[in-house]
């Protein structure tokens, strides 16, 4: 099996499904004692979440591509981001290193390809709902319209990650709030969801979907278990 660096801890919640997720996909694969080879390098999302709220995209660049640099010297052969924000950054820690970053943007729009989808609701902080750095990805590599919430909606959605999500709070109200959400983007012409924030699995994990949903953890995690056991 090959190496597998992670540039975790935002947030750890999601952090900790992709450790347990990467090893039961190396288990249910290899069987026996079998487990992920994997190097783990853990944020203090506090620090990194004030610098994107302060908008100092180049200090979080900085912090990330270091500790990607950090993950290759230590054995690392390609690299999973654990986070659909960060990929803000994706081209400076991309340019840090010499392996590869596997993009959760190309995770979710090959499953959305492939499942022949054109119209997809996207969840996510507002930076990755209102930005470019992901929608433009999805919609010129993989030809996917990206449909966003209302503003209001958005900044409920996005306030729930950070004063709830990330702090290991699930909450009924917030998951009523999100599938509200998600009925309104389907009524707008949406055929699948995804879930562009890795702990939004988290909170519907188990409930009745009101339309199909692409999760972009564990599409990430499938992608990450395809280059580990890529060779085996
Ligand atoms: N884990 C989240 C994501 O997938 C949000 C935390 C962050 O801002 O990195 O976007």
């Amino acid at each position: 099996m090959r190496q597998l660096g992670i540039l975790g801890g935002m947030s750890w919640e999601s952090t900790a499904s992709y450790y347990r997720l990467l090893n039961q996909g190396v288990r249910e694969r290899l069987g026996g004692l079998h487990s992920a080879p994997l190097l783990l390098h853990s944020v203090d999302f506090a620090e990194v979440a004030e610098l994107q709220h302060r908008g100092d995209w180049l200090a979080a660049e900085a912090l990330l591509a270091k500790a990607a640099q950090g993950l290759e010297q230590a054995g690392a052969t390609a690299l999973l981001l654990a986070t659909n924000t960060m990929h803000k950054v994706a081209p400076a820690i991309e340019a840090a290193v010499d392996i590869p970053l596997l993009h959760i943007g190309d995770a979710v729009g090959q499953a959305l390809q492939d499942q022949g989808v054109k119209r997809a609701a996207l969840l996510g902080t507002r930076f990755t709902m209102q930005e470019d750095f992901y929608r433009q990805r999805l919609a010129e590599r993989f030809d996917i319209e990206v449909m966003i919430p209302s503003a209001a909606q958005m900044t409920e959605i996005d306030r729930v990650i950070f004063a709830e999500l990330c702090q290991g709070q699930f909450l009924p109200q917030a998951r009523e709030f999100y599938l509200d959400c998600l009925r309104s983007l389907q009524a707008q012409g949406a055929e699948v969801a995804i879930l562009g924030c890795t702990e939004i699995g988290l909170l519907l994990d188990g409930i009745d979907a009101p339309l199909p949903w692409l999760d972009s953890s564990a599409l990430h995690v499938a992608m990450g278990l395809e280059w580990m056991l890529g060779g085996v």
